[in-house]
């Protein structure tokens, strides 16, 4: 394998540049990951994913990972990107709201929308971190670093919290360009304390003896800004340096701008060696936004019956850095594609052609990986990666049946694919490809429908029971009357 270089783009340098890591051979990663008031939306997961990109890449390489991103289940404001430290906590508003209703206090709704974002996760394939830390199990490294802050004369206590003194920083700004001269024009124009020496300075702890989550502090009982939560746990499990940072394009300022400002004073090392943010998802050509009926969650395409793999395909399929507009029509088209991985792996399974000189298909394979590979090193270029993976699809789909030796050529293909793009994984034994929750389709589970069905045959209702067939056809799937019964199955492609 010639010797590649794995390149990124650098959000702190402005350029395309090689990924490296101050310990040879091993990548130390942290990924800013979701607040958990509510399920995380594609959007989210379009942000996380190009970090297990990453790892898969970093691995296809030979390299060791470590790999930790966070849970904030604590101290994301509402209104942290515009005016610091304002608005009330996300957790505390989500249990107010109708949803918050089912929980019975904040801990059990963090609890359950962690266990729903990780279920997501692992529905879209995406590689197990190293460790996965929850902010408020880690409230005490983040006093100490604020306490620090103070002795260094980085930060000052008000009758409100503690705050950074951004004007005790002169690099404060490097990341975003949001540098001190143009801060007050850039952002935060509430004037949210009158104690604090400027406006743009931000909260390490805030005060509160009402907060739902409140630790006692030596500044008295209250929880931790946001910010003070990601330096505090990157540093618990990656050192002072870091190889690379990730996150969505909004976290540039002021979440990584300040997490840069708070580890940096406090270490006196560099923080990340590289940044990379995703571009923001759009859907339908516009904002993704519950009021406009676009927002979509992960589950929310499962129960509509698309395959999750074909979720991650289509999330994927355009490079992280450009501009991203999911449809449902890419979304059909992802999954026809992901079908044909699928195709693949049943012929793998079940050999049947003559056997024959298998040294071009075996060439074109390795050829078509290597290229996907190129690829990937080039800041994660996932439309050519996929290209070329879906190129070894259809070399595999074009052999007339597959004797055992090229059997085992296409299947050491898919999985060196899979490793790498996550797309194709090995179905499970007896897996037929079909989802195994029932689809839902109009909000009922597709066996009320044949159920249906049954009932209007029996009636001599046939114009009923053919609406429904054409009604589950239209959902993507395919009814399949037998003596024993109807069963129903996803249509192919
Ligand atoms: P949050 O739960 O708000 O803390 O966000 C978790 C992650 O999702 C952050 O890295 C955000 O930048 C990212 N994110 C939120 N909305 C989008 C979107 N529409 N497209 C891409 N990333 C997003
Ligand atoms: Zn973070």
């Amino acid at each position: 394998m010639p010797d590649r270089v794995f390149k990124l783009y650098d959000t702190m340098s402005r350029q395309v540049k090689e990924l490296r890591t101050v310990e040879p051979g091993h990548l130390k990663f942290y990924t800013c990951g979701p607040t958990v008031y509510s399920y995380a939306h594609i959007g989210n997961f379009r942000s996380f994913l190009p970090a297990d990109l990453v790892v898969r890449t970093a691995k296809a390489l030979g390299w060791r990972v470590t790999w930790v991103t966070n849970i904030t289940d604590v101290g994301h404001l509402t209104e942290d990107d515009v005016a610091d430290a304002g608005g009330e906590d996300r957790m505390e508003k989500a249990l107010r709201s109708k949803e918050g209703e089912h929980f019975s206090n904040i801990w059990d709704l963090a609890e359950y929308y962690t266990n729903a974002y990780l279920k997501d996760w692992s529905d879209l394939n995406m590689t197990e971190p190293h460790v996965r830390p929850r902010a408020t199990q880690h409230v005490r490294e983040q006093i100490t670093m604020t306490e620090a802050l103070i002795d260094k004369g980085n930060a000052y206590e008000t009758p409100t919290g503690v705050y950074f003194d951004v004007n005790s920083d002169n690099e404060y700004g490097k990341l975003s360009g949001n540098t001190r001269d143009k801060l007050k024009e850039a952002v935060r124009e509430v004037v949210l304390d009158d104690n604090k020496r400027q406006q743009a300075d931000f909260a390490l702890w805030k005060k509160d003896d009402k907060h739902l989550m409140q630790w006692f502090s030596p500044w008295g009982w209250g929880f931790p800004g946001w910010h003070i939560e990601c330096s505090a746990m990157a540093r618990a499990y990656l050192g002072d340096t870091i190889d690379l940072h990730s996150g969505g394009e909004d976290n540039m300022f002021p979440h990584h701008e300040c997490e840069i400002a708070q580890s940096e004073t406090f270490t006196g090392k560099p923080f990340s060696n590289h940044w990379m943010h995703v571009r923001f998802l759009q859907v339908e050509g516009e904002k993704m936004a519950k009021r406009t009926g676009n927002f979509y969650t992960v589950r929310d395409l499962i129960e509509q019956g698309y395959d999750p793999l074909a979720v991650r395909y289509a999330l994927i399929s355009v490079p992280y850095g450009k501009p991203f507009n999911f449809t449902l029509q890419g979304l059909k088209d992802a999954q026809g594609n992901v079908e044909r991985f699928r195709e693949c792996w049943r012929r793998v399974e079940d050999p049947t052609g003559a056997s024959g000189d298998s040294s071009a298909f075996k060439r074109d394979l390795e050829r078509l990986y290597s290229e996907s590979l190129d690829a990937m090193c080039e800041d994660l270029n996932t439309s050519v990666a996929i290209a070329k993976a879906l190129e070894g699809a259809k070399t595999i789909l074009r052999e007339q049946g597959l004797d055992s030796a090229r059997a085992s050529i296409a299947r050491e293909f898919l999985t060196k694919v899979d490793g790498l793009l996550g797309i194709s994984p090995q179905p499970r034994s007896k897996d037929t490809g079909e989802p195994t929750a029932s689809p839902v389709i109009d909000g009922k589970p597709i066996e009320v429908w044949i159920e249906e069905r049954a009932s209007a045959k029996r009636a001599k209702d046939f114009a009923q029971s053919d609406a429904i067939r054409d009604k589950v056809s239209e959902a993507g799937y395919e009814l399949r009357d037998s003596p024993e019964g109807t069963t129903w199955t996803k249509k192919l492609g």
